[in-house]
C-alpha cells in the first residue's frame, strides 16, 4: 500500500521496446528521455491521499484554474538510483529526500506526505521501470518526486486538492570527458533568497526567480550564479542547484568551510553526506559564514586552494574562474584539486556500491 488504508494499484503499463530504451541510454544526457511509467497519487482536504497507482508515463490532464499554475504552490525533490555491482538498484538516503519534502510541504502549507508512503512511491517506480537504471560509467536513473496543487479555484489560500507525482528519467555522466572546473559568476544584482522567505526548501518558485541571474552569468561567459547573501551581500551562499565548499590549506592541515545553513540555503543531502565523509578521512569540516573578501583574499594569499560545488546531478564540480563586478579570480590553477577529486571519488563510489556502505545510505529497491 502506498500509505495507511490506500492501496497502491499497479497498473498495466505499455513498454517501450528493448531497442529504442538501448538507443535513449546511450546518452540520456539529463532530463530528456523519461521511463515508461510514473507514480501518482491525488489528496483532497478531508479525504486525505486517494487513487496511488503506478500508471503509463502521460500528460497530466488538470484545469486551466489549477492553483499551481497561477501561485505555484509547488515542489519537488531529487535524487537517484544506481545500478550495483551485483545487479541490483540502489536509491541514495531516499529518506532524507522524504524528510526535505515535508519540509518543504510544510512551508507551502501543502499536505505532508509521509515518508514512508514518498519512499514506497519511488521504490515503487523504481522497482516497475528497473530496466531503465543504466549501468554506463557514472549513469544513473534520476527521481523526480513533485506535488502541485490542483484545486480549480483562483483565490489565494492554500488549496484542497493536490497531486503527488514521481517520474524518472535516466541521466548520463555529468563529466563525461573527464572533470573540468566550471567558471561562476557571483549574483550582485539578484538575489535568491531573504531571511523569512523560502530558500531552505524546494518550492519552484526559487527556480523560476533564479532563472534571469543565470542567464546574466551566461551572458558573462560563465557556467553557473554564485547567490549571496540577501541583506549584506557579503557572504556566499550557494550555487543554482548545488552547495558550496572551500578547502584552506593543503594536505594533512586542509580544513574544508561550508556555509552555514542560514535559513536562505538548501540543506543539501550531498553537502550533508561530504561533511560526514570528510571527517571520516581526517579533514577538519567547519560551517560558518564565508564572505567573498575571504574567498578572494584567500585565493590571493594561497590560504583558499579548493573551491568546489556539490549537489545530487553533478556530485562534486571544481569551480575555477569566479567573474564578479567586483574583480574576477580563479581558484588555484583552474585544474580541479586533490581534496575535491578526492572526496568526488569516494562519494560515488559509495553511491555505485564500489565501496562499504559504512552508514546505511544505500537504500535497495
Ligand atoms: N542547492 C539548491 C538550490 C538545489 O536545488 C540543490 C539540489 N537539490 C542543492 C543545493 C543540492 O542538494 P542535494 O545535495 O540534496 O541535491
Amino acid at each position: 500500500e502506498f500509505t495507511e488504508g490506500v492501496p497502491l494499484v499497479v497498473e498495466d503499463v505499455p513498454r517501450r521496446s528493448a531497442t529504442e530504451r538501448a538507443q535513449q541510454l546511450e546518452d540520456p544526457g539529463f532530463g530528456r528521455y523519461f521511463t515508461d511509467s510514473m507514480f501518482i497519487a491525488r489528496y483532497r482536504v478531508g479525504e486525505g491521499w486517494v487513487d496511488a497507482r503506478l500508471t503509463p508515463y502521460a500528460p497530466l490532464q488538470m484545469d486551466p484554474s489549477a492553483a499551481a499554475l497561477h501561485y505555484a504552490q509547488s515542489i519537488f525533490e531529487g535524487l537517484k538510483a544506481y545500478a550495483q555491482p551485483d545487479g541490483s538498484v540502489a536509491t541514495f538516503r531516499p529518506e532524507s529526500n522524504a524528510a526535505r519534502f515535508a519540509r518543504s510541504a510544510a512551508r507551502l502549507a501543502m499536505p505532508a506526505v509521509p515518508d514512508q508512503a514518498f519512499i514506497t512511491a519511488v521504490d515503487a517506480l523504481v522497482d516497475a521501470d528497473r530496466d531503465w537504471v543504466p549501468t554506463g560509467p557514472d549513469q544513473t536513473l534520476y527521481i523526480r518526486p513533485y506535488m502541485l496543487a490542483i484545486e480549480p479555484f483562483l483565490g489565494v489560500r492554500p488549496a484542497h486538492e493536490y497531486l503527488f507525482i514521481v517520474i524518472a528519467s535516466p541521466a548520463g555522466a555529468y563529466f563525461p570527458r573527464g572533470v573540468h572546473p566550471v567558471s561562476v559568476y557571483l549574483s550582485e544584482d539578484y538575489i535568491r533568497a531573504a531571511p523569512g522567505g523560502t530558500g531552505d526548501v524546494k518550492c519552484a518558485g526559487n527556480y523560476a526567480a533564479s532563472l534571469l541571474a543565470q542567464e546574466q552569468a551566461i551572458a558573462a561567459g560563465c557556467d553557473q550564479v554564485v547567490w549571496l547573501d540577501a541583506v549584506e551581500k557579503r557572504y556566499v551562499e550557494e550555487m543554482g542547484g548545488m552547495n558550496l565548499f572551500f578547502v584552506l590549506g593543503s594536505g594533512a592541515d586542509a580544513e574544508l568551510v561550508t556555509p552555514e545553513l542560514t535559513g536562505t540555503l538548501l540543506p543539501g543531502i550531498t553537502r550533508e553526506s561530504l561533511i560526514t565523509v570528510a571527517r571520516e578521512l581526517g579533514h577538519r569540516v567547519t560551517e560558518r559564514k564565508f564572505s567573498v573578501e575571504e574567498w578572494r583574499a584567500g585565493v590571493a594569499d594561497g590560504t583558499v586552494t579548493e573551491t568546489f560545488a556539490c549537489g545530487t546531478a553533478a556530485v562534486i564540480t571544481p569551480v575555477g574562474e569566479v567573474k564578479a563586478r567586483t574583480g574576477d579570480f580563479t581558484v588555484g590553477n583552474g585544474e580541479p584539486g586533490p581534496l575535491t577529486m578526492q572526496l568526488r571519488a569516494h562519494l560515488l563510489d559509495v553511491q555505485h556500491g564500489r565501496v562499504a556502505d559504512t552508514h546505511g545510505w544505500l537504500h535497495r529497491v
